[in-house]
C-alpha cells in the first residue's frame, strides 16, 4: 500500500486542477475516478478570468486557447418573442486580471483532457481511472480510502495525509462529512439539450455568443460552443420534463436555426439547484467543487468555483506539508470559500429568477434595468462583470487592509529583456511582495523570514520589471499604498506603507497556526 500526500476522489475539473497544482509543488497525489474517460458532452462553457489565471500558472491556458477556448465577448438578452432587450458587450470594458472581464468560452472536455495529460509530466500524480471509491475515513493519523477496480472488482486501500472529495454532485465524501444541507431558494426543472451542427456553413454563420430568452417560468439559454456544438437550456414544468422528447427539442431549436443537419448529443432533465452543506470538512476529509456547492448555471460559475477551491487548498496544503502551518490552518479553506460561494450562488439564483420571473412588478423592474443598460452599455457591463462572481474574502487568512481578501490585478509588465508579459509570469507561484519603491531597510528580519523561510519573492517596480502601461502605478496610487503582499492564490493578504510591517503581520498570523502553537493562541 503506497502512502500519498493527498488522495483526491473525482477527476473532474476541480480534482484534476488540484492534482496538478499539488504536482507542480512537488507532492504525491493519487486521484480516482470511476470513469476512465472524461465526460464527453460539454457541461461548463465559461472559464472566468480568475480560472484563466490559475490555468496560466499551470501552463494550460495557452494550450487551451489553441482549439478549445475563445474570448467571451457578448451576451444578448431577449424577450419571449426573441425581441432584443439588452446586449452585454464585454469588449467595452478591459479585464483587470490578465484576461477578458468575462473570461473565455471553453470546451470542458478539452480542458479536462489537458489537465489529465499533464499528470504524465512527472512522477507526482498516480491516476486511478476506472476505480470507484467506496469508503473514506478521515478520523485517524492518516486518511484512508477503499477503491474498487471496475474491471477486476478488486478492492485496494490507499492512505494519505488528506482526502479531497471532488466527487461531484452525488459526493460520497460529502455524505461522509454528513453536514446539514443549506438550500438557497432556487430549485427549478430545466431541460439541457446539446446538439452537433453538421452543416459547416450554418455553423460558421452562428454568432459566437450566448442568448438569454426571458419568459415566465419558461426561459431559454442558447450558447454557441466549440467543434460544432450548440447548447440550449430550457426551463420547463415538472410535468413537461417527464415527457419532453426529441420532437419537442426539434421544435424548439427550429426557432433558432435550420435543423436539417443537427444531431442530438444529449437531451436531459436537470434540477438546477442552489445550495451547500453546512460544513466542508470532517477530520482529514474535505469536499471541493460540485461536491461542496451547487449553483444554477446562469453566472457560469459551477466549474469556476471548484477551480478556486483547488487554488485555495493547494497553497494551504503546501504550507502544512512544508511544516509552516498546522492542520487547523485548513479551517480557513471553508472560512474563505464558503461565504464566497454563497454570494456567487445567490447571484446566479437571482439571475435565474430575473429571466423567468412571473411577477409583473419584477418584469417591470427588469425592463427598467435593461432600459438603463441600453443607455449606459459600458456601465452595465462593468456592473455585470463585477457582481456576477467577483466577491472578496471577508475572513480567513487575510490581513486588515481594505484590499485584503481582494484578487490582485494582473496587468502587463516589461521584463529586463523588454518582453511584455503578464505580471504572474514574472512573480511566480508563491507569496509575493510587490513594492513601488524599496523599504527604508529598518526591521528587515521579517522580510528575511518572508524570503528565506516562507520562500516568498520581493519585487520592486521599475527595478525588477517595468510597469507596461501604468496600471500597477495607478493601482498603488489609487489605493495609497507602497507595498502589496499577495498570497499564492493571488488574493491580497494585505497592503500598506511598510514592507516590514506587512511581512511581520503575515508571520504573526501564520504563527497562530504554527505546528508548535498552543490551542489558546490559534485563531
Ligand atoms: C448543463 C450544465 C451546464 C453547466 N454550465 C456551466 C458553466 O457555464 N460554467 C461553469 O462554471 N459550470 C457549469 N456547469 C457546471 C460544471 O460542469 C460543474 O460545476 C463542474 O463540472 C464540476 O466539476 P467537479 O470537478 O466539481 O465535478 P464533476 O465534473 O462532476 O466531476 C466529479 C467526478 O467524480 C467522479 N466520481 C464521483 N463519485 C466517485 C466515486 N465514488 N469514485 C470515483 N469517482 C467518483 C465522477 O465520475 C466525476 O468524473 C454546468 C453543468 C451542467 C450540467
Amino acid at each position: 500500500m503506497k502512502n500519498y500526500d493527498v488522495l483526491i476522489v473525482g477527476c473532474g475539473p476541480a480534482g484534476a486542477t488540484l492534482a496538478n497544482l499539488l504536482r507542480i509543488r512537488g507532492y504525491s497525489v493519487a486521484i480516482f475516478d470511476r470513469d476512465k474517460e472524461v465526460f464527453k458532452v460539454p457541461r461548463a462553457m465559461m472559464l472566468d478570468s480568475e480560472s484563466c489565471r490559475i490555468y496560466q500558472e499551470l501552463g494550460i491556458e495557452e494550450r487551451l486557447e489553441k482549439n478549445d477556448a475563445r474570448h467571451a465577448t457578448r451576451h444578448l438578452i431577449v424577450d419571449s418573442n426573441r425581441e432584443h432587450l439588452l446586449t452585454l458587450n464585454y469588449d467595452l470594458v478591459e479585464g483587470q486580471y490578465g484576461y477578458p472581464p468575462m473570461g473565455m468560452m471553453i470546451h470542458q472536455p478539452g480542458l479536462e483532457r489537458l489537465l489529465r495529460d499533464d499528470f504524465k509530466l512527472d512522477e507526482g500524480v498516480d491516476a486511478f481511472l476506472g476505480y470507484e471509491v467506496s469508503d473514506v475515513d478521515g478520523t485517524r493519523n492518516l486518511a484512508k480510502l477503499k477503491a474498487r477496480n471496475i474491471d477486476t472488482n478488486e478492492i485496494s486501500e490507499f492512505t494519505g495525509q488528506y482526502i479531497i472529495g471532488a466527487d461531484g454532485g452525488q459526493s460520497l465524501c460529502r455524505q461522509y462529512i454528513g453536514a446539514k444541507r443549506i438550500d438557497m431558494n432556487y430549485s427549478r426543472k430545466w431541460i439541457v439539450i446539446d446538439i452537433t451542427v453538421h452543416d459547416d456553413a450554418l455553423w460558421h454563420s452562428i454568432l459566437p455568443q450566448g442568448e438569454y430568452r426571458c419568459g415566465p417560468d419558461s426561459a431559454i439559454v442558447y450558447v454557441k460552443g466549440f467543434h460544432n456544438h450548440l447548447r440550449f437550456d430550457c426551463e420547463v414544468t415538472e410535468e413537461i420534463a417527464k415527457t419532453f422528447n426529441e420532437d419537442d427539442a426539434r421544435k424548439l431549436i427550429s426557432e433558432y436555426i435550420d435543423i436539417s443537419s443537427i444531431e442530438f448529443q444529449r437531451i436531459a432533465p436537470y434540477n438546477f439547484y442552489a445550495g451547500m452543506p453546512e460544513a466542508w470538512r470532517k477530520g482529514r476529509v474535505f469536499v471541493a467543487g460540485d461536491a461542496a456547492h451547487r449553483t444554477p448555471p446562469f453566472s457560469g460559475q459551477g466549474l469556476n468555483m471548484g477551480v478556486r477551491d483547488s487554488a485555495n487548498l493547494a497553497f494551504k496544503l503546501d504550507l502544512i506539508f512544508r511544516g509552516l502551518a498546522n492542520d487547523t490552518f485548513l479551517n480557513t479553506y471553508e472560512e474563505e470559500r464558503w461565504e464566497n460561494c454563497r454570494q456567487v450562488i445567490e447571484q446566479a439564483a437571482n439571475s435565474g429568477e430575473l429571466i423567468s420571473t412571473t411577477s409583473k412588478l419584477d418584469q417591470f423592474k427588469r425592463s427598467c434595468v435593461f432600459f438603463l443598460g441600453r443607455i449606459f452599455p459600458k456601465a452595465m457591463v462593468e456592473k455585470a462583470s463585477k457582481t456576477s462572481h467577483r466577491f472578496p474574502y471577508i475572513k480567513g487568512f487575510i490581513g486588515d487592509h481594505t484590499l485584503s481578501g481582494h484578487l490582485m490585478i494582473q496587468p502587463h509588465v516589461l521584463t529586463h529583456e523588454g518582453k511584455r508579459v503578464l505580471l504572474d509570469e514574472v512573480t511566480g507561484n508563491g507569496f509575493t511582495l510587490i513594492q513601488i519603491q524599496a523599504d527604508s531597510g529598518e526591521a528587515a528580519e521579517d522580510i528575511t523570514w518572508f524570503t528565506d523561510v516562507l520562500g516568498g519573492k520581493t519585487f520592486i517596480i521599475g527595478k525588477d520589471f517595468r510597469d507596461f502601461d501604468g496600471k500597477l502605478f495607478d493601482f498603488f496610487t489609487k489605493n495609497d499604498i507602497k507595498n502589496v503582499l499577495v498570497r499564492p492564490d493571488r488574493y491580497i493578504f494585505s497592503a500598506g506603507e511598510s514592507a516590514s510591517e506587512l511581512t511581520s503581520q503575515l508571520r504573526k498570523d501564520l504563527s497562530a497556526y504554527s505546528p508548535t502553537a498552543t490551542k489558546e493562541n490559534r485563531k
